[in-house]
């Protein structure tokens, strides 16, 4: 497989970064996770468009729309891919130990793609078991949800969580009890035939794949409701699903204790 990195494609085993890459000592980096289908990257702008801003909020600098665009297709093409996950990385760069970000030269710039391997079936036909995870989401005055940052511990935490209760999603509740979002998703529920999703109040990232979903809603006349939600709002629940970029639209038949007919 080929990566490419800084300026170039280079083959896997070549693609190495420093051990002083402050993404790697602390965190410090964006990233977006993307799909190819048939050969093209869906939603690339948007994706480019979310990178930008993640990088905005921790004053970092990354390539211009073209550069990132180009090396994204040649990254597919390299590794004659079609069906493709890509994930975009940018992190502060090579520099002495210390958080400064001005201690760095350059960023570091890394595309990977490999082909995608879908979630079983089964997970679309009966649906998937998520947990109400004791982690709450991020402060939007700590580390702002709406950063896709290289420092995923907050969404970590509440993954072990669903891992050891044996289930396949978290949803993270925010510090004040509202129901925010999955460790790696955006939650959605219908209750009394309002489609409803945490507003981004709440502290989330603004998802993708949320986005055609509310969209799409609106297009069609479906009442939506973006919205403060607490967990007693979920039992009320008919229907259950979360969203993002690699599961696309996912079902939910059971949160905790709770079972969701699959819509
Ligand atoms: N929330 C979080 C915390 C995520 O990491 C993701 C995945 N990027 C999402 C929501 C869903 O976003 P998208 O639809 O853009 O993949």
């Amino acid at each position: 497989m080929y990566v490419f990195l800084n300026d170039m494609l280079v083959p896997e085993p070549e693609a190495r970064v420093s051990v002083y890459d402050h993404g790697f000592l602390y965190g410090d980096g964006v990233y977006e996770t993307m799909r190819a289908y048939g050969g093209i990257v869906f939603m690339l702008d948007e994706h480019i468009g979310r990178l930008g801003r993640s990088a905005g909020f921790i004053k970092l600098n990354i390539p211009e729309r073209d550069f990132i665009r180009a090396t994204v297709y040649k990254t597919i093409a390299a590794n004659k891919l079609s069906d493709a996950y890509i994930r975009i990385t940018v992190s502060r760069g090579k520099g002495p130990v210390g958080l400064d970000p001005e201690l760095c030269g350059e960023t570091t710039y890394v595309v990977i793609a490999r082909e995608f391997s879908p979630y079983p079936k089964s997970y679309y036909r009966d649906g998937t078991k998520l947990i109400l995870a004791k982690t709450r989401r991020n402060l939007i005055g700590a580390i702002n949800p709406k950063i896709k940052s290289l420092n995923f511990l907050n969404n970590i935490l509440a993954r072990i969580e669903a891992k050891e209760r044996g289930a396949h999603e978290a949803i993270m509740l925010n510090a004040e009890g509202l129901i925010a979002e999955g460790t790696v998703s955006n939650l959605f529920f219908v209750r009394e035939g309002v489609l409803c999703t945490p507003s981004e109040e709440t502290g989330i990232l603004d998802g993708i794949t949320r986005g055609i979903i509310i969209s799409l809603a609106k297009r069609n006349g479906i009442d939506l409701e973006e919205g403060m939600f607490r967990p007693a709002d979920l039992l009320s629940a008919t229907e259950v699903f979360f969203t993002n970029t690699t599961s696309e639209v996912m079902p939910v038949s059971r949160v905790d204790d709770v079972k969701y007919g699959i819509g």
